[in-house]
């Protein structure tokens, strides 16, 4: 018979959403249990964010050192040890961060139970292993089971035809390479696998590839991508594929014509599911939406006021820092504080080359809103950092209320704009003035003064440009 155990808070899924609630619900003073059928720190850490940032770097390294450079360093024949550079990947670079992610969760004495998390009834979770079974009876949970790959008909991930996880994992770098869907997690692996010398193809049903992010921003990533001989088919269905010894053949559509690629590997990276279909939500009062994601309001609460959910599973972009600030949102409310999830900068990256970076505003959403906005914009081909690192490509936009000079947008394209983009968020979250930022000293020379560049221009006393 199963064992009933009980805790004040129940985490299911331990992704950046799933075990920031845990320690943050520890810290203020529960009991708390966090149950996870995969591996310990969720996507992110395992199959996602981490280890795709570690194989853009070993991209990089391999670009850098099969390109010549304008200074006299002339490259020859570099050597990639594959099965070394995945191995890193996993050992020293994803193995690091989720033993890390395990040794807090001791830390704050957070109980974990390894296994498939099912609801009994609406305050009793059954965790499922192989040969065992758990009842953990809670006072609140704390939903963050993520989302997992969407599947295409045609297209079933078996063999040569595979998802992110695998295309992660790839047992050789491939000679060409097709990917369906050039959304940032296709253009990242994208561009992984081009700077690896892979003919790479994406086939996207889109205008563009990068769709969240405009088109003057991305023109520095098409530049990239076509040097790397990296094929765009945009407004293209993809509709079949064919298996054989050698290789995967895709057949898809553009503008009415049929067309085909063979390649050796087939990426589907179309979107992602909210994994909210197995958890047994039918034994509880959660509301889902017709997408499957879960019905929330601004303190994570779902429609059982007992339960919260965060991360992938609800509504908004699926990013890890999202999952983790709602995570904290989740934990205080639980705990008693009045907290609600009030954020107005959620900034979003895409790992490309370059890096593009926006927060807040862009320029389709002044138009959609009729926002009274200037837009003010500064090219990192007059930054003096961005000279001396021969990363001239891209610029700083910053899009500012027109009579309060406050912030309300930024876009970053460029190098580093990734970490750029943080001195963004801290000003649209505090409201700050373009004013502030140009009246704030900036160190020379750094990509940063870009920002401090672009604030000026805003302001109508530009410096540099
Ligand atoms: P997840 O990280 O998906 O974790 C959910 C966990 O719940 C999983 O471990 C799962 O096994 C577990 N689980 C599910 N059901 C159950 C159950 N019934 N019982 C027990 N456990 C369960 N985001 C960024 O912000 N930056 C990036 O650079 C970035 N890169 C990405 C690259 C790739 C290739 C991919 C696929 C995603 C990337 N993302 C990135 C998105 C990011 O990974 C997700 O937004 C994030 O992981 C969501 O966190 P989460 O906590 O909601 O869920």
């Amino acid at each position: 018979g199963a064992q009933t155990q009980a805790v004040d808070t129940l985490v299911i899924g331990s992704g950046p959403g799933g075990y920031v609630a845990a320690i943050r619900a520890a810290e203020l003073g529960q009991k708390v249990a966090i149950v996870e059928k995969n591996q310990i720190g969720g996507v992110c850490l395992n199959v996602g964010c981490i280890p795709s940032k570690a194989l853009i770097g070993v991209g990089h390294a391999y670009h850098a050192a099969t390109h010549d450079t304008p200074f006299g360093l002339t490259v020859d024949d570099p050597e990639l040890d594959w099965q070394k550079a995945q191995s890193w990947k996993q050992n020293e670079v994803v193995n690091t961060l989720t033993t890390g992610v395990k040794m807090l969760l001791k830390k704050h004495q957070v109980e974990i139970y390894k296994g498939e998390a099912r609801f009994a009834d609406d305050k009793v979770v059954n965790v499922m292993t192989d040969d065992s079974s758990t009842l953990l009876e809670f006072n609140h949970a704390i939903l963050a089971t993520g989302s997992r790959p969407v599947e295409i008909p045609g297209f079933t991930f078996e063999g040569r035809i595979i998802d992110s996880t695998a295309a992660l994992s790839l047992p050789e770098i491939p000679e060409a390479l097709t990917i369906i869907g050039g959304g940032v997690i296709g253009s990242e692996l994208a561009g992984v696998y081009s700077n690896l010398g892979t003919k790479v193809t994406i086939i996207e049903g889109l205008p563009q590839i990068l769709n969240g992010f405009d088109k003057e921003m991305i023109q520095p990533v098409l530049s990239h991508f076509e040097n790397n001989q990296v094929k765009i088919v945009t407004n293209a269905q993809a509709k079949s594929s064919q298996q054989d010894d050698d290789g995967v053949t895709v057949t898809y559509e553009v503008d009415g014509e049929s067309a085909t690629v063979k390649s050796d590997y087939v990426l589907v990276s179309v979107g992602r599911r909210p994994n909210t279909d197995e958890i047994g939500l039918n034994a509880t009062d959660v509301k889902l939406t017709d997408r499957g994601l879960v019905v929330v309001n601004d303190q994570q609460q779902t429609t059982a006021p007992h339960i919260y959910a965060i991360g992938d599973i609800v509504a908004g972009p699926a990013l890890a820092h999202k999952a983790s600030f709602e995570a904290k949102v989740a934990a205080a409310a639980i705990s008693g504080q009045d907290i609600t999830n009030d954020a107005i900068a959620m900034p979003s990256v895409a790992y490309t080359d370059p890096e593009l970076a926006t927060v807040g505003e862009t320029l389709m959403s002044i138009k959609d809103k009729n926002l009274d906005a200037k837009v003010s914009k500064f090219p990192f081909a007059a930054n003096g950092r961005a000279i001396t690192m021969h990363q001239t490509d891209g610029f700083i936009r910053l899009i500012t209320d027109k009579e309060t000079d406050i912030l309300l947008g930024a876009q970053i394209v460029g190098p580093n704009a990734s970490d750029l983009i943080n001195e963004m968020s801290l000003a649209i979250e505090n409201g700050l003035r373009a004013e502030d930022i140009s009246l704030t000293i900036h160190p020379h020379p750094t990509l940063g003064e870009a920002i401090m560049d672009t604030a000026e221009l805003a302001d109508g006393l530009p410096i540099h440009i």
